[in-house]
């Protein structure tokens, strides 16, 4: 099972991904994925679009979205994977959240205009392929092409981060509201990238209690934003709480993402993969053969 070449996190142009669900599939399967999520921030408008091209390819897929939820003052991504599109609640609840969006775009140009920068709200939904989801990736995009920063990473320092003059709060979903959408769905949910959380070590326990008394069952563990150590880290957490662990490149960009899709090491042996939950959907899968699948992540 663990040989499997699983990517559970890419974006697609439905979110703050560069490419649309057909080509981001097409590298999945260039480059070894057996099983693969496409998982937007909010949105799952993409999803049709990310199977049919999964399936023509002979990928197995699974649906997936990523969803923004403040937990005690801090954004935190939850996962959701294998829920039903149609179900209301869901539905509902991420055109809720995305609704949120366009105002707070709005005020993050007219926070940038005051520092230096006009006309980055008009310049940011020049690059977002869905006017509903507008995020800081597009507009550090539009910074970068516009010469005031020299990488997506340097705007985020300098503009975009938290206490940058670019940073707007904003209120996303509750944790539980995040899980009984997915789970009322008929899904299974992961903490993403829990170590790009700035939380202190009393406020991550909390995080991973009340994921699990919500009955959330998964977590990242390999991931594009995770190095060795922190890998190492989050597998003990897992089995701590007895969670599932998924892997995911986080792919957003060819341009910007440190990792392609598919290329991440493999998920530590001591970890039970989410993927576990699919067992008969992967029976007729031969062993990952991609070496990308092993390869130790760049320091
Ligand atoms: P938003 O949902 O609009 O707040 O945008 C969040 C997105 O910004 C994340 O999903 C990442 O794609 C991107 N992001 C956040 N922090 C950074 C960073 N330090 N460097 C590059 N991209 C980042
Ligand atoms: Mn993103
Ligand atoms: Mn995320
Ligand atoms: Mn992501």
């Amino acid at each position: 099972m663990h040989l499997l070449n699983a990517d559970l996190h890419c974006h697609s142009t439905f979110s703050d991904g560069s490419l649309p669900p057909e080509e981001l599939a097409r590298r999945a399967h260039a480059n070894g994925v057996q099983l693969w999520a496409l998982t937007d921030h909010d949105e799952i408008a993409g999803q049709a679009p990310a199977r049919a091209a999964a399936e023509a390819l002979g990928l197995v897929y699974v649906t997936g979205v990523e969803i923004s939820v403040t937990f005690i003052g801090e954004t935190v991504h939850i996962l959701g994977f294998d829920f039903d599109l149609e179900n209301p609640a869901l539905v509902q609840g991420l055109a809720a959240l995305r609704a949120g969006r366009d105002q707070r775009a709005r005020d993050m140009g007219e926070s940038l205009a005051r520092a230096g920068i006009p006309g980055a709200y008009e310049g940011a939904c020049a690059y977002a392929g869905n006017p509903d989801l507008v995020s800081r990736t597009h507009f550090a995009r539009f910074l970068v092409e516009s010469g005031h920063c020299a990488s997506v990473h340097e705007v985020f320092s300098r503009y975009l981060k938290e206490g940058k003059p670019g940073f707007v709060p904003h209120r996303w979903a509750g944790l539980g509201q995040a899980l009984d959408w997915i789970h009322g769905a008929g899904g299974v949910a992961a903490i993403a990238h829990p170590a790009r959380y700035r939380f202190t070590p009393t406020e991550e326990l909390a995080l991973f209690t009340e994921f699990a008394s919500h009955s959330g069952q998964g977590v990242e563990v390999t991931c594009g934003a995770h190095f060795p150590d922190e890998v190492t880290r989050y597998a003990t957490m897992a089995a701590e709480f007895g969670l599932l662990a998924s892997r995911g490149s986080d792919f957003h960009a060819p341009e910007e993402s440190r990792i392609a899709l598919g290329e991440l090491p493999d998920l530590p042996g001591k970890c039970t993969p989410l993927w576990s939950l699919w067992a008969d959907r992967l029976q007729h899968l031969p062993p990952a053969e991609h070496t990308g699948a092993h390869a130790a992540l760049p320091a």
